[in-house]
């Protein structure tokens, strides 16, 4: 404050002029905050998404990340989470890798966030210099030198003419000491920001207009239709997609559950290779359909491409085999039919095959 005591000395009748300055700052310095947090959520998640290969290809590639992330941890829980509630684990898949990066680049973050704050101040000294310059230096309507200070501002912080609309009918009473005091206070202002960053705790993503893992699952969300047969969720990329629902690794029908009927034995079938057998299906309306011709079946069904498999699919078929007593236990069924080079896939075999698509 010693510099200002000095100006005021240096120029007399300036206090009000001192009033405006700090006035504008600390509005200012809520824009610049706020637009250094909207800056470091786009960055953020930019670099997320580019830098995780979870999450820099298709919806496919996501939900290999996905079922290597559960291959890998073994879990059943994990497991029955996923395919009872595909989309709340996908969500919860993002928030977790989100969550990791915020606290393993903390330092990163918070440096970077140092950066734009000086970028934004070097914005609103610019916009300072430029609305001042040609401004007669005695007695400018404020008005006119805050249309000015906006139109300079160009939208890059959102600072309204309305945040000092109370000094508008005022003057500046000196334009030079006015732009001085301005800088002082920025200045001020801003290396507390900047220090405010130097908190060793993790950034603050209260502070972000929007959480930056659901930015994520905006974006790499799709379509989650569900396979008429299986209920495994399409992997389009697009909501609303045109062309056929699709999905490449069909479940067999006792992950869900599925028995024979009237039984308590786990039924085995995978729709993948009931649509090139003779069997058929009943459809909601009752009537048996073949799954030769399982389009026919209605609305629900005709929108499907479920191609007969061609390729071994493993994961589900280790699952089965592998967590065999714990799905008995859940659905209070037992297997009694499950094929036998199913038994043979290896955790191995599943995890290469996933990294290799
Ligand atoms: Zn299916
Ligand atoms: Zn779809």
């Amino acid at each position: 404050m010693e510099y200002f005591k000095c100006f005021e000395v240096t120029y007399k009748g300036t206090t009000s002029d001192v009033v405006l300055a700090e006035t504008v700052v600390k509005k200012m310095r809520a824009a610049i905050q706020q637009a250094v947090y909207d800056r470091c959520l786009l960055t953020t998640t930019d670099i997320i998404k580019y830098n995780n290969p979870a999450f820099n290809g298709n919806r496919s590639n996501l939900e290999n990340h996905i079922l290597l992330d559960l291959v890998e941890k073994n879990d059943f829980n994990e497991f029955m989470q996923y395919i009872e509630s595909p989309k709340q684990h996908f969500a919860k898949f993002i928030e977790t890798r989100v969550d990791a990066h915020f606290s393993d680049k903390n330092e990163e973050i918070r440096n970077m966030c140092k950066v734009f704050v000086e970028t934004f101040k070097k914005i609103v000294e610019s916009a300072m210099i430029n609305s001042t310059e040609n401004l007669e230096s005695d007695n400018a309507k404020v008005e006119i030198w805050l249309d000015r200070f906006c139109k300079e501002l160009n939208g890059q912080i959102v600072f309204s003419k309305y945040d000092v609309g109370a000094f508008k009918s005022q003057n500046i009473n000196n334009t030079v000491f006015f732009k001085e005091s301005v800088t002082a206070f920025l200045e001020e202002a801003t290396n507390e920001l900047k220090s405010s960053f130097n908190n060793t705790i993790c950034i603050n993503t209260k502070e972000f207009r929007q959480k930056p893992h659901e930015i994520l699952i905006e974006q790499m969300s799709g379509c989650w239709e569900q396979c008429p047969f299986c209920l495994a969720s399409c992997e389009a990329t697009i909501p609303n997609h045109e062309g056929d629902h699709s999905v490449r690794f069909h479940q067999p029908k006792a992950v869900k559950g599925g028995r024979w009927h009237g039984t308590d034995k786990f039924d085995t079938d995978i729709c993948s290779s009931l649509v090139e057998s003779d069997a058929s299906y009943m459809n909601s309306e009752g009537k048996w359909i073949p799954y030769k011709k399982y389009r026919s079946g209605g609305p629900k069904y005709e929108k499907w491409s479920i191609t007969p498999e061609k390729e071994l699919q493993p994961i589900w078929k280790w699952f089965v085999c592998h967590f065999k007593s714990q799905l008995e236990n859940y659905y209070k069924l037992k297997f009694q039919d499950i094929p036998e080079p199913w038994e043979k896939i290896t955790k191995q075999v599943v995890i290469e095959l996933l990294k290799s698509k």
